[in-house]
């Protein structure tokens, strides 16, 4: 647990989010800033700063559980495509240094554009009718 680290504070439930599945290793959360509608982060509960320090029992549990939830998700915002993105380093785009996985919903002509200055705009109400919606396809 890192004290200064955003995804350790919403993890401890000091910062509100919407959680769309939980079990002892992962939270899957809403992307507050999506960059389309059903855009989840997976966050191990642990802080590891990216795959470079993220152990190999954790690594293993991750893509089935990505599997898993891109299939809810695809069913629940009836999505076209999913873009799985995980950056490691500021180099690469990193931005929070705690790892994290993005899964974003995408359909054929949506102009998203991955780079965060094109994510949406979404209320707090949109967001929790959202997570409703994906969790009751998990
Ligand atoms: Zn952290």
């Amino acid at each position: 647990m890192h004290s200064d680290c955003i995804f350790c504070k919403i993890l401890k439930g000091d910062i509100p989010s919407f959680v769309v599945y939980e079990d002892e290793y992962f939270k899957v959360i809403l992307d507050r800033f999506p960059a389309s509608r059903g855009h989840v982060l997976i966050l191990p509960k642990a802080h590891y700063q990216d795959m470079f320090e993220l152990p190999v029992e954790i690594s293993a549990r991750l893509y089935p559980l990505a599997n898993h939830i891109a299939k809810g998700i695809k069913e629940a915002v009836q999505a076209e495509g999913i873009n799985v993105i995980q950056n490691n380093g500021e180099a690469a785009g990193q931005s929070v240094f705690h790892f994290h996985m993005h899964l974003i919903p995408r359909f054929k002509n949506d102009q998203v554009v991955l780079n965060k200055t094109s994510n949406m705009e979404i209320t707090l109400e949109e967001l929790a009718k959202t997570a409703e919606l994906i969790k009751s396809y998990l």
